[in-house]
C-alpha cells in the first residue's frame, strides 16, 4: 500500500540503492554520537575541540576524498559522497565545510594535478585524517574575481618563492599543508605549500557570526621557498582552481539540503508541540503554509542534488549545472531555515535549538564557492552568450 512518509514524500529513498542507505545510516550514526552532542557548543566557543582527532575519525569513517581513488582513498560514487553531506552538513555547515575542504579542495587539487611525488606525500595521510589540507585561493583584496590575485611565485634557479596572502581560508590555522595559487610569469600556477615551510604563517579570524565551529585563517606567506616538484606541472591559468571549486560545490549542492533538513524537522516538531490560542501552532494555516512550502523546496532541493549526482557519476557535470545545483539549493536552504525561525518564535533564536545556528552558517555557503550573484551570472552567460561579470 502506498503511504504518505513526511519523512521522504517523494519517495526519494525508492531511487536509492542498500549500499547508498547503508553509507547514509553509518555517516549519520557515527555523526549522532561524535559530533551532535557537542556541535552547538562549538559554535559557542569558535571552533570544534581536537579538530584533528576528528579528522582521524572521518578519515577511518572513508570521508575524507571519499569519491576520489588510488593512494589508498575510498573511491566511492559521487552520490555516496553527496548523501554523506547531507548528513555532515545537517550537525553543522562548518563540520561539512572541513570535510569539503579536505577532500574536494586541498586533495582534489593534489590528486588531479600534483606530480607524482606531492600525491605520494600527501595524499594517503590525507585521506586517514594523520594530515590535514587547506586550499588559498581567495585574498584580502580579491574574492569574486581571483583571477586578478596578487600572491606571486617567482622562479630562483629551480625553487619557487612565493610572497602574498590569502583570506578566509577554511581549515588554515591546523592544515599541514596548503595548496596555493600564485601569479607567475607563465599565468596562475597551483602548489603544494608545506605549513611548517619558513615565511609561512596563519592567523585565525575571530568575530565571525557563522561557520563559527569552522577555523577560518588569514595565511601570509613571506618568501616561501619551495623545490620545483611542490608546483602542480598539470595546469596553468584560472582552470586549476576553478575546477577543485566545482568539485566542492557539488557537495554543497547535496550539503544545503542537510541543514534545511534540520531545521525543518525542529520547525515541524516544535509546531506539533508548541501552544498558542489554546491549539498546537501546526494548527494554524500559516504555519502550514510555512511548513508545505519548506518541504516542498527541502525535497526538490534533495531530488536535484540525486539527478545531478547520477549525472556526475555517468558522464560528469558541466560546471554550468553545478551552479544551477548551488545556487538553487543554497538560497532555497536559506530560506527554509528563516522560515523555520520564524516558527520557532524567540526559541528560533537559541542555540538551544540548532535553527539560528544553521540559518547563519549558510550566509557562509551563500558566499563561498562562488556567491549568489557570479552564479547567477555564470548561468546568465550560458543563456545568452552574453558575459556580464564586468571588467574594464
Ligand atoms: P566580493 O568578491 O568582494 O563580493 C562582494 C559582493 O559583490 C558579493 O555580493 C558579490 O556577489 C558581488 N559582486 C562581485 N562581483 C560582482 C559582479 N561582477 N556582478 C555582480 N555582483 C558582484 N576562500 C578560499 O580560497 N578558501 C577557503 O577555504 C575559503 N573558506 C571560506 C570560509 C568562510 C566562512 C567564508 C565566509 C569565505 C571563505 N572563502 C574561502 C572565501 C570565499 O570564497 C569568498 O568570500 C567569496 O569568493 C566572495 O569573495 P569576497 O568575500 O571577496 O566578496
Amino acid at each position: 500500500k502506498l503511504v504518505f512518509d513526511p519523512a521522504d514524500p517523494l519517495s526519494i529513498d525508492a531511487l536509492l540503492s542498500t549500499e547508498e542507505i547503508a553509507v547514509r545510516e553509518t555517516v549519520r550514526t557515527m555523526l549522532d554520537k561524535r559530533v551532535q552532542p557537542h556541535i552547538a557548543q562549538w559554535f559557542e566557543d569558535g571552533g570544534v575541540e581536537e579538530p584533528r582527532e576528528l579528522f582521524k575519525e572521518f578519515g577511518k569513517l572513508g570521508l575524507l576524498g571519499m569519491h576520489l581513488d588510488g593512494y589508498g582513498l575510498p573511491g566511492m560514487s559521487s552520490v555516496e559522497y553527496g548523501l554523506a553531506c547531507v548528513e555532515l552538513e545537517a550537525c553543522d555547515s562548518g563540520i561539512r565545510s572541513m570535510v569539503s575542504v579536505q577532500g574536494s579542495l586541498a586533495m582534489y587539487a593534489i590528486w588531479k594535478f600534483g606530480n607524482e611525488e606531492t600525491k605520494q606525500r600527501w595524499l594517503p595521510g590525507m585521506g586517514t585524517g594523520e594530515l590535514v589540507g587547506c586550499f588559498g585561493l581567495t585574498e584580502p583584496d580579491h574574492g569574486s574575481d581571483p583571477g586578478s590575485m596578487r600572491t606571486r611565485a617567482k622562479r630562483d634557479g629551480d625553487d619557487w618563492i612565493l610572497d602574498g596572502s590569502k583570506m578566509w581560508i577554511s581549515n588554515g590555522t591546523f592544515a599541514d599543508v596548503a595548496v596555493v595559487w600564485a601569479q607567475t610569469d607563465e599565468g596562475i600556477r597551483g602548489f603544494a605549500v608545506p605549513t611548517d615551510t619558513p615565511g609561512f604563517s596563519a592567523k585565525l579570524i575571530h568575530h565571525k557570526l557563522s561557520l563559527r565551529a569552522s577555523a577560518t585563517a588569514e595565511l601570509v606567506l613571506e618568501g616561501v621557498r619551495l623545490p620545483a616538484e611542490a608546483m602542480f606541472p598539470d595546469v596553468k591559468g584560472l582552470r586549476g582552481p576553478l575546477s577543485c571549486l566545482t568539485e566542492a560545490r557539488y557537495g554543497i549542492v547535496w550539503g544545503a539540503m542537510g541543514a534545511a533538513r534540520s531545521s525543518f524537522e525542529s520547525a515541524l516538531e516544535y509546531s506539533k508541540t508548541r501552544e498558542q490560542f489554546g491549539r498546537p501552532i501546526g494548527g494554524f494555516q500559516l504555519t502550514q503554509e510555512k511548513l508545505a512550502n519548506m518541504c516542498l523546496e527541502l525535497h526538490k532541493g534533495l531530488l536535484l542534488a540525486l539527478h545531478l549526482g547520477r549525472r556526475k557519476d555517468d558522464v560528469g557535470l558541466t560546471p554550468e549545472q553545478v551552479s544551477f545545483g548551488k545556487l538553487n539549493n543554497v538560497r532555497e536552504a536559506l530560506d527554509i531555515c528563516r522560515n523555520a525561525r520564524t516558527i520557532l518564535g524567540a526559541n528560533g533564536i537559541s542555540l538551544e535549538y540548532p535553527v539560528i545556528r544553521h540559518m547563519n552558517n549558510l550566509e557562509s555557503v551563500l558566499t563561498y564557492e562562488g556567491t549568489t550573484e557570479m552564479h547567477t551570472l555564470v548561468i546568465g552567460q550560458a543563456l545568452t552568450g552574453e558575459n556580464a561579470f564586468g571588467g574594464r
